[in-house]
């Protein structure tokens, strides 16, 4: 990259964050491919950076980069950056790079504690939120930053009008009474792994509602987690000093933790089958 690229000076570049996984069969699958590059493509247009690409090449390239360095089980991170400017002027070109790295398939289950960030999301009339941009993840590393100083795992960030967002790089969910909770589109980034969530709590006949809260019914909630392609599904021990009473393994939010782990190695969800006994079955 140019070292007077509006890039580095300005934060002025657009990104994804996608997984591959080895699947059942064996082979490696791009998740979500074409929701990813279209995303990063909206981006792009969010932002005024010219995008040369389409989303089946941008497939192609990044099936053929994982080739070349053996990789199946990996995150992968395309940017797409400003040639040399020190001007605010748009650009006639972009450029592109799409970088991959192996990730350990698998984390295991450990439950998050979780802090109340004293930052806020980007004002959504001050940034287009909905872009992947990367000047925008200067708050996330301060929230994420500051979470970790204190002895936490993770940040958890409210909007402007402090209502729940999310954290510094994944959506959230609570679960209460037997129902899941997440934060109505808006002022978050909505993720694709929140939209997975939804669509598997249709499968498996888990309701949904999509709203407005605020941390005072967070923190009344049975069970938590965050979702995103990198975090994947994870639940939370706590939020600040209060506990999640529900016992992890008996939430309704763990059965989409495992059905999560299923869809992205392309096994078939199957309603019914996440229940608890199933479920220890499952970690045997
Ligand atoms: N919110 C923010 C701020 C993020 O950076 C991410 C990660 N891209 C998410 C939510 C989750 O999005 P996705 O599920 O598309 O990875």
């Amino acid at each position: 990259m140019d070292l007077y690229s509006q890039s580095l000076h300005y934060g002025y570049s657009v990104f994804e964050g996608i997984r591959s996984y080895r699947n059942l069969n064996g082979d490696t699958r791009i998740f979500k491919a074409k929701e990813h590059f279209d995303r990063m493509e909206a981006s792009a247009e969010a932002v005024n950076m010219p995008y040369h690409w389409s989303t089946t090449e941008l497939t192609e390239l990044t099936y053929a980069v994982l080739e070349k360095n053996s990789l199946q089980d990996a995150y992968i991170r395309p940017v797409v950056y400003a040639p040399a400017n020190m001007t605010f002027a748009r650009n006639e070109k972009s450029y592109l790079v799409i970088e991959a790295w192996q990730m350990a398939p698998f984390l295991g289950d450990k439950l998050l504690r979780i802090m109340t960030s004293s930052f806020q999301r980007p004002n959504p009339k001050g940034f287009k939120i909905h872009a992947k941009a990367a000047g925008h993840y200067v708050n996330s590393l301060l929230a994420s930053q500051e979470a970790k100083t204190k002895g936490f795992d993770e940040g958890l960030l409210s909007d402007i009008n402090d209502f729940v967002a999310e954290g510094p790089g994944a959506n959230m969910f609570y679960e209460k009474d037997g129902k899941l909770f997440t934060p109505a589109p808006g002022n978050i980034l909505p993720g694709i792994t929140r939209a997975s969530v939804l669509e598997l709590c249709e499968v498996l006949g888990i309701e949904v509602e999509e709203k407005l809260f605020r941390l005072d019914e967070l923190k009344q909630a049975d069970a938590a987690f965050f979702c995103g392609t990198a975090a994947e599904v994870i639940g939370w021990e706590s939020l600040d000093d209060y506990k999640f009473p529900k016992a992890w393994n008996d939430t309704l939010s763990r059965q989409v933790q495992l059905a999560y782990k299923d869809l992205v190695i392309e096994k078939p969800i199957i309603k019914g089958s996440y229940q608890k006994e199933k479920a220890s079955l499952v970690e045997a």
